[in-house]
């Protein structure tokens, strides 16, 4: 007799309203998956309008109390936070390969990178002060003063569960602003596990709420009449639709979008070091990141060279569940895009590129359900084709020829994704007048992830960002703040009353 089906219970991931876990009310519910077995890991509610309208509530109401405490008191939370999330960054990294599936190294190091953002936001005191001059007419001083917006909202894609939403939330409010995050649906959890945390670093209730879910969350928190901002990062569709529809709201708004990141690499560099460093960028979270190296210029001569290495690599990379001890590269996301990046490597295929390692038809062992695919390389790529002019987000590498640097130059400049580039070269002069001339967001000379540490911005140019102002550093600071410009006088009798005329105040 046939056993019945094995009923594996699994939770539900809760929303964090007003200092608490809640229920979701909409009663819609996705599956989140542990990329590495294919299995059903936890379920995450859908929110609806009634739920997102909960969430900004309680944020409006946490801002009266948080906006009129002292910087100094905010940062002293923040520190207490950054404790909190050393403490606990072994739990993270773990939530980070389950729900993610990159390898617990690579997971290790995205936790990291967010916590320098809430150490960068501890130094809020500092970063909230105006600018002040004296006698700017005869008896009146000027200064400016910032301050924050009311309640911010973010909203965050699958492939770095801690360290995207970090790059938002901690800046926002240690500006004097209350948040309303809504992750990836596909990895929930994390945010909420820092939701506990930052209650227990003291964050008053409704200064920080998580909320779930898809297209619904998304819509109901653009169009919400209370929500003064809007980050988001995800791919550039969305991003461009999150962009248009906060700008049809009036709200303000950053959204980082898609990448196609080209590395440049000049017949003077070392092809040992540009190949392993290139290995890394290119497979690293198996090509699931917004700062992978997805094209190789290779100028003259370098190409043959180069690509043999990096075949040689790639072809050994190990593959397994990110949890493995010596694994280098994870599963991808889910089984449907999984499916995508191998039919982009068909493609290629048909388009005519030369296909020199072949990823598809990997098995693991012991993970046969599991979402994986191995590392492919193609080269003499051309621009029209579809492997070059699409965002993969998978562990495909395309490697192009240029004759020259003002070629390899060119052809990066006509990408329509500005992100992240880098060039390998041995010549200051060439690597000058790469950073001078290149319409990228972020540059790296010899460096072939060129991630800012927290305080500098991280930003894309063209259709990698939709906006003016970056993350974290300095412009995430202006982003969550408005100027007030304060002019003042003290009249000392009433022969300095104002007069009908525009003031010509020096
Ligand atoms: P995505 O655009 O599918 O999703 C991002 C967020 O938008 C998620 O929270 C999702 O729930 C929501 N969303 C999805 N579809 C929506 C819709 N139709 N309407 C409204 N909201 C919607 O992105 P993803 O697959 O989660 O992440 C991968 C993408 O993110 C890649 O394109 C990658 O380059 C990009 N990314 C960019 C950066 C950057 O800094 N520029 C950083 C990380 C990831």
């Amino acid at each position: 007799m046939n056993k019945p089906a094995e009923i594996r219970q699994v939770e539900t991931v809760p929303m964090w309203v007003n200092g608490a876990k809640q229920p979701a009310k909409s009663g819609r519910f996705g599956d989140v998956m542990n990329p590495a077995t294919g299995a059903v890991a936890r379920k995450v509610p859908m929110c609806d309008r009634a739920d997102i309208d909960a969430a900004v509530a309680a944020a409006r109401n946490a801002f009266v109390g948080w906006r009129v405490t002292p910087p100094i008191r905010r940062a002293r939370i923040l520190t207490r936070f950054r404790e909190l999330l050393e403490a606990h960054r072994q739990d993270l990294t773990r939530l980070v390969t389950e729900e993610h599936g990159k390898t617990l190294a690579d997971a290790a190091g995205s936790v990291q990178r967010g916590i320098e953002v809430v150490e960068f936001a501890s130094g809020v005191p500092h970063l909230m002060k105006g600018e002040h001059a004296e006698d700017v007419g005869r008896g009146i001083d000027c200064h400016n003063m910032l301050q924050p917006l009311g309640v911010c909202a973010g909203i965050t894609p699958f492939n770095f569960p801690v360290m995207v939403p970090l790059w938002m939330f901690p800046v926002a409010i240690a500006c004097g602003n209350t948040f309303v995050l809504k992750p990836s649906e596909k990895v929930p959890s994390a945010s909420v596990r820092m939701a506990e945390l930052f209650k227990d670093a003291g964050l008053p209730e409704g200064v920080f709420n998580v909320v779930h879910g898809d297209k619904e969350a998304v819509d109901a928190i653009l169009a919400h009449p209370d929500v003064r901002a809007v980050s988001f990062v995800g791919s550039t569709p969305i991003a461009k639709y999150v962009f248009e529809t906060c700008a049809r709201h009036g709200r303000r708004v950053q959204a980082l979008g898609g990448a196609k990141n080209h590395a440049v690499v000049l017949p003077d560099a070392d092809p040992d070091f540009a190949a392993d460093a290139l290995i890394g960028a290119a497979y690293g979270s198996a090509g699931e990141r917004c700062m992978a190296i997805s094209a190789v210029v290779a100028v003259g001569e370098a190409g043959d060279a180069l690509v043999e290495r990096i075949r040689q690599k790639a072809g050994k990379l190990p593959v397994g569940p990110g949890d493995r001890h010596g694994v280098e590269m994870g599963p991808l996301i889910t089984k449907a895009h999984r499916d995508r990046v191998a039919g982009y490597v068909d493609k290629g295929v048909a388009e005519g590129a030369k296909l020199v390692l072949d990823g598809r038809g990997l098995k693991v062992a012991g993970h046969e359900q599991g979402f994986f695919l191995g590392a492919s390389l193609f080269d003499h790529v051309r621009p029209e084709m579809t492997i070059y002019r699409d965002e993969i987000f998978g562990p495909v590498l395309v490697v192009l020829r240029a004759g020259s640097l003002d070629e390899a130059i060119r052809l990066v400049n006509a990408n329509p994704y500005g992100n992240g580039t880098a060039v390998f070269t041995r010549s200051g002069a060439a690597a000058r007048r790469f950073q001078n001339e290149i319409e990228v967001g972020m540059v790296g000379i010899n460096v072939p992830i060129p991630v800012p540490m927290a305080f500098f911005s991280f930003g894309g140019w063209k259709n990698s960002l939709f906006g003016d102002l970056h993350v974290h550093g300095m412009e995430g600071v202006k982003f969550y703040t408005r100027t007030k410009v304060v002019t003042t006088r003290w009249p000392a009798s009433d022969a300095d009353a104002p007069g009908f005329h525009m003031p010509t105040l020096g």
